[in-house]
């Protein structure tokens, strides 16, 4: 068997999932929200499911729904992107990661990755061949140091991987930190993978910065956009790559034998849901932003430190201010002990560098909020 493959436990989302059903407890691990996503869309998608095609559509996507991902961009984003030839429709983000790394690694390359990160990146990329360097970002702010790009940019650089913003620690980059990185990527020509799925989900009037904005940077960047994010509908696994079309030629060579296609039905109700007006992207932050400060601030009444949240839909605790110096044990015993279920943080950190962190996610009905509050004020400080 592959080792890669082979020697890899379970994703920690999976894991705590099940001990969540095991226990009966409040899930705030795995993300994912408690509504069951907009009405409109699923009736949409219903409607194409009975009355529409549910045959292959075309391999790039449904052209209705390229115009539509082309037309989002372009309104929300100011990119100018051909639908033609610069969109493609993958399986989700996972997909569009897993293709993007496939087609633009050659065994021995470097690619740039930054901890925490996502936990499909690194195996992902070892599995393409890639030579991983991975920058470990540190909390509260978990910005990019000139001192450390330089430490793992070298001449063999092919591609940075980049989450903005971040998941797991809910931080954005500042417009600092993303001019000093398009600088390393022209400087060593390689070229900016750039997982994207939480733009819409920023908060306190943020607006996202696409890397591919920056001077420099369009033709060097693949840029990787999901429906589950934008639209709440996690379990859809519709998302879309963008990239100029010399890239995307051999993207979408990595996609035809890897899903070569996804659900008609869900394209054409994603399409509609992109073009939703502006209300609705307000109102759908607002709404995340209400879930965050009601749980954020339980959190606060009842002791915990809890790290600003500027964007996804996770708040992390700092666990050291009670005594605990490890986040596994610690999710374990709350899964188990107080059945809330939430995520350590340090499974996105390869070497476990950061180890006090716990993530939760508030994408929650304020009833399951507040229960979970009141199972996690009987969490105590560790006997020291
Ligand atoms: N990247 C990041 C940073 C994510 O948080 C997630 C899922 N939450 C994904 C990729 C996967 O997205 P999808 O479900 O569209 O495959
Ligand atoms: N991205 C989701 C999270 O961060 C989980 C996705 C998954 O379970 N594969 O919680």
């Amino acid at each position: 068997m592959n080792p890669v493959l082979s020697g890899l436990p379970t994703t920690v989302f999976e894991t705590m999932s099940r001990l969540a059903r095991e226990h009966g407890a409040i899930n705030l691990g795995q993300g994912f929200p408690d509504d069951p996503g907009p009405a409109d869309m699923r009736a949409h998608g219903a409607r194409a499911l009975v009355e529409g095609s549910n045959q292959y559509p075309p391999m790039m996507g449904l052209p209705s729904l390229r115009a539509a991902v082309a037309a989002h961009y372009a309104r929300h984003q100011g990119l100018a992107l051909d639908p033609e030839t610069e969109v493609m429709v993958t399986s989700g983000a996972t997909e569009a990661l897993a293709g993007a790394l496939l087609a633009l690694i050659e065994p021995g390359d470097e690619v740039v990755l930054f901890a925490p990160m996502y936990d499909a990146y690194l195996p992902l990329v070892l599995r393409a061949g890639g030579v991983p360097r991975i920058v470990t970002l540190t909390p509260p702010a978990f910005g990019l140091d000139e001192a450390a790009l330089a430490a793992a940019f070298s001449p063999r650089t092919k591609v940075v991987l980049l989450n903005d913003p971040l998941n797991p620690s809910a931080t954005r980059l500042g417009a600092d930190d993303l001019a000093r990185l398009a600088a390393f990527c022209r400087r060593h020509d390689a070229i900016a993978l750039c997982d994207e799925v939480w733009e819409h989900v920023v908060f306190d009037g943020a607006r996202h910065v696409p890397l591919m904005s920056l001077p420099g940077m369009r033709a060097r960047t693949v840029k990787i956009g999901s429906a589950g994010k934008i639209s709440s509908l996690t379990g859809w696994k519709v998302g879309f790559v963008m990239a100029d079309a010399a890239l995307m030629r051999t993207l979408a060579k990595a996609h035809q034998f890897l899903t070569f296609t996804t659900p008609p039905n869900l394209q054409e109700a994603v399409a509609y849901g992109l073009a939703k007006d502006d209300a609705y992207f307000t109102g759908m932050r607002a709404g995340y932003a209400r879930s965050r400060d009601r749980l954020a601030g339980g959190l606060a009444d009842l002791g915990f430190t809890v790290l600003p949240a500027q964007a996804t839909w996770f708040l992390n605790l700092d666990i050291a201010d009670l005594g605990h110096a490890d986040d596994v044990a610690f999710c374990e015993a709350l899964v188990r002990e107080h059945r809330v279920a939430a995520i350590p943080v340090s499974a996105f950190y390869p070497d476990r560098a950061v180890r006090t962190l716990v993530r939760l996610c508030f994408a929650k009905a304020d009833a399951t909020l507040d229960a979970a509050l009141d199972r996690l004020s009987g969490v105590r400080r560790a006997a020291s």
